[in-house]
């Protein structure tokens, strides 16, 4: 038979029953050249242990769902080849920062609400045009890398603030907020902004830059912050000398 034995140590851990846990459980399992980690959860779901609690969905790293710590470092299951660890015992934890529902499964909740405090959308004040708004290929660049997130929140569990400060925006809402500050197209007012320039915001990062790091869409949420924290100290400099700085 091909392939080679690799021994998956996964945490687990039931938010329902805490007296059990958490710890951990051992699973060996073949693995063919090209299996990722997905695949072979998803195969130790169906013929090992039904108990077994993980996200997924396409399978493609584009849904964000089955983003994990892998061997130490958050990534996504699905575009995790097994066979690019030497070692073959391969350790998958919950992500942190986030409160475990059952095993790989974590509540996002905490992510959720920074993410949706950033108002992540087109905001306009001028009327509704009759067509499309037209960008330039110049100013969609701009923005490309920040458009790129897929919300998996591997940044958001490499991020060392939450941990100290659940208030904290992290990394991919404050990427969200600087890719529609960057949109040619969007309206929303300096004052706007406002709502990050703190140590919840934009001044609580500690720039270790693990959130680059960690990202599976090679966005950089910490040029965000730095766009941010520029945009912020500009909008400051033009109302101290009473120029611009719309309200
Ligand atoms: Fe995931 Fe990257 Fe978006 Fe963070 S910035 S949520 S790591 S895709």
């Amino acid at each position: 038979m091909s392939g080679e034995i690799y021994t998956f140590k996964i945490l687990r851990y039931d938010a329902q029953s805490p007296d059990k846990g958490p710890y951990f459980d051992y699973y060996k399992i073949r693995v063919i050249t090209g299996l990722t980690v997905l695949t072979v959860l998803l195969r130790i779901r169906d013929e090992l242990d039904g108990t077994l609690a993980f996200r997924s969905s396409c399978r493609s790293a584009t849904c964000g769902s089955c983003a994990m710590v892998i061997n130490g470092l958050p990534n996504l299951a699905c575009r995790t080849q097994v066979g690019s660890f030497q070692d073959k015992t391969i350790i998958l934890e919950p992500l942190p920062n986030m409160e475990v529902i059952k095993d790989l499964v974590v509540d996002m909740t905490p992510f959720w609400n920074m993410y949706e405090k950033v108002e992540p959308y087109l905001i306009r004040k001028s009327p509704n045009p009759e067509k499309e708004i037209f960008q330039s290929e110049q100013d969609r660049k701009k923005m490309d890398q920040f458009v790129n997130c897929i919300l998996c929140a591997c940044c958001y569990g490499a991020c060392p603030v939450p941990a100290r400060d659940p208030g904290y925006a992290g990394p991919a809402a404050l990427a969200k907020l600087e890719r529609f500050a960057l949109d040619s197209r969007d309206e929303r007012s300096a004052a706007s902004l406002e709502r990050v320039n703190d140590d919840k915001g934009v001044w609580g990062c500690d720039t270790l830059f693990r959130c680059i790091d960690a990202c599976p869409k090679e966005v950089r949420p910490t040029d965000a912050v730095v766009g941010l924290r520029k945009t912020l100290v500009k909008n400051k400099f033009k109302r101290t000398i009473g120029i611009g700085g719309k309200e």
